[in-house]
C-alpha cells in the first residue's frame, strides 16, 4: 500500500478496510492536502527529451498525456490493485471497455474463446457479433459444471471467460477449478467480479490471471459514474495500456475515477450493509404469498450454497425472485415503489429493481443451446426480478414492495 511513500514496499498487511481507505492515496507532496487532487489535465508540461509516440516510455512519475496516464486515474488503479491483490490494473471508461481490452489482447483470428453461457447482455451480444467478424470462435458453456468447461477446451483456447455470480441469474461457478483446467492447456482465465466485489471474493487468490470489474456498480456504488477496470500482470497490463488505452482511447475521465475512488473508500462497510439488506428482503421476500421463489447466494436454498459459501466471503445485495404474476408486476412497481427505483444497473447505495423475462433474454442477447436454455431455467424459470438491494433501511424496503404488492389486482 502507498499510504505515504510510492517507494515504500516493506509497509504492514494492512486490512481490507484500512486499504480501501488508504491505498493509492499519497497526501500531495506540494500542498500536503489528505484527500486525493483531482488532476482535470488532459497534458503535462514535458521532458523536451520525451518522444511524441505512443510507444514512447512515460512513466508514473512523469505525466505526458492523460491518454496515457493521469494522477488522479493512477491513484484510483492502485486502489484497485491493491484490493483485488493483484499486480497490476487499468480503469477504463466503461466495464465494456474493460472487456474489449482485455479480449483485444488475448485474442486473435483463429484463436478460441471459452465463453460463460451465462453472461452479461452485452458481452454475449460483443461475442455473437464483434467477435465473429474477427474470425475469433467462440463456445459458450455452462461453467458451473466442471465437465463441460473440460470438454469445451480446446488446442487454440487463449482464454476462459466467466462471470461468478453470474448476471443475471446468479449461478456461480468454481474458480479455482475452472482456473486448473484452463491453465494445464496454457489458456488464461479472466473472472468478470462485478457482482462479488473484491469484499466478497478475490478472484486472482483463486488461480484467475485477470479480473473485471464494471465500476459502475458497487465499487463506485453511488450510480453516478460509469468505469470500468482490468486487472493482472504487470506485463499484461502494460501492453493493455499501450494497445487499449493510448491507442484505442478508452480511457476514464480523472472526474469519475475521482468519484469512484472515492466511493471505494466505502466499499467493505457499504457491502456488509447491502448483504445485511439483502438477507433481511430477501427473507421477506420468500414468505411473501405472491412469490415462488428466491434466489441468493447466501441462503441454504441456493443450489450451490456450499460453493458460496467457500468463495465468498460477503454475499453481496443481489437476489433474484418468481413470481406467477410476473407479467402484471413490472407496471405496478413503476407505479407504485416510492423507494426502490424501476431501473437498470446495480450495486448502488439505491435499490435498484429490473424485470427480465426468460424467453426474450435467451432470443436477444444469448445463443445457447437447449441444454443450456434449461439451465438457465432451472434459475430463472419464465421470469425473474433481479433486485439490487441498497442500503436503506431494510424495513423500508419491504414496506415498498409490499405496497406495489398490495396493488395486485
Ligand atoms: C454492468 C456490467 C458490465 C458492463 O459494465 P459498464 O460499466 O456498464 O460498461 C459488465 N459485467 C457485468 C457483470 C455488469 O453487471
Amino acid at each position: 500500500m502507498q499510504t505515504h511513500s510510492p517507494d515504500d514496499e516493506s509497509s504492514a498487511p494492512w486490512g481490507l478496510s484500512t486499504q480501501a481507505v488508504h491505498a493509492g492515496e499519497v497526501p500531495d507532496p506540494a500542498t500536503k492536502a489528505s484527500s486525493p487532487n483531482l488532476v482535470m489535465s488532459s497534458t503535462f508540461l514535458a521532458d523536451p527529451e520525451a518522444s511524441f509516440s505512443a510507444e514512447g516510455s512515460h512513466g508514473k512519475d512523469a505525466y505526458f498525456y492523460t491518454r496515457w496516464a493521469n494522477p488522479t486515474v493512477s491513484q484510483l488503479e492502485q486502489k484497485l490493485a491493491a484490493l483485488e491483490n493483484a499486480e497490476a490494473a487499468m480503469a477504463f471508461a466503461s466495464g465494456m471497455a474493460a472487456v474489449n481490452a482485455l479480449f483485444f489482447h488475448c485474442l486473435k483470428p483463429g484463436d478460441h474463446l471459452l465463453l460463460g453461457d451465462v453472461i452479461y447482455a452485452a458481452v454475449s451480444e460483443t461475442a455473437n457479433d464483434l467477435l465473429a467478424e474477427l474470425g475469433i470462435e467462440v463456445t459458450r458453456v455452462d461453467t458451473s459444471d466442471l465437465d463441460a468447461v473440460r470438454a469445451g477446451i480446446r488446442d487454440n483456447t487463449r482464454l476462459v471467460y466467466i462471470e461468478s455470480p453470474c448476471n443475471p441469474i446468479l449461478r456461480l461457478t468454481d474458480i479455482a477449478a475452472v482456473a486448473a483446467i484452463a491453465h494445464e492447456t496454457g489458456a488464461r482465465l479472466a473472472v468478470d467480479s462485478t457482482f462479488s466485489t473484491p469484499v466478497a471474493t478475490r478472484p486472482i487468490e483463486f488461480g484467475a490471471d485477470f479480473v473485471i470489474h464494471s465500476l459502475t456498480k458497487y465499487l463506485g456504488g453511488h450510480g453516478d459514474a460509469v468505469g470500468g477496470a482490468l486487472l493482472g500482470p504487470t506485463n499484461d497490463l502494460a501492453e493493455v495500456r499501450r494497445k487499449a488505452g493510448i491507442r484505442m482511447g478508452g480511457v476514464i475521465s480523472p472526474f469519475n475515477a475521482w468519484l469512484i475512488l472515492r466511493g471505494m473508500a466505502t466499499l467493505p462497510l457499504r457491502m456488509r450493509a447491502h448483504e445485511a439488506a439483502a438477507v433481511e428482503v430477501g427473507q421477506y421476500l420468500e414468505r411473501h404469498p405472491v412469490i415462488d421463489r428466491v434466489t441468493y447466494p447466501g441462503f441454504e436454498s441456493h443450489p450451490q450454497f456450499d460453493l458460496a459459501r467457500r468463495q465468498m466471503s460477503n454475499f453481496s445485495g443481489m437476489l433474484t425472485f418468481q413470481t406467477e404474476r410476473h407479467a402484471e408486476l413490472p407496471r405496478l412497481f413503476a407505479k407504485h415503489l416510492q423507494v426502490i427505483h424501476y431501473a437498470v444497473s446495480l450495486g448502488h447505495h439505491r435499490s435498484l429493481l429490473f424485470y427480465i423475462p426468460t424467453d426474450e433474454i435467451l432470443r436477444t442477447s444469448f445463443s445457447l443451446t437447449e441444454a443450456q436454455e434449461s439451465g438457465y431455467r432451472d434459475y430463472a424459470g419464465d421470469a425473474i426480478f433481479r433486485l439490487s438491494v441498497g442500503i436503506e433501511d431494510p424495513e423500508d424496503l419491504c414496506t415498498d414492495l409490499e405496497q406495489a404488492f398490495a396493488a395486485l389486482p
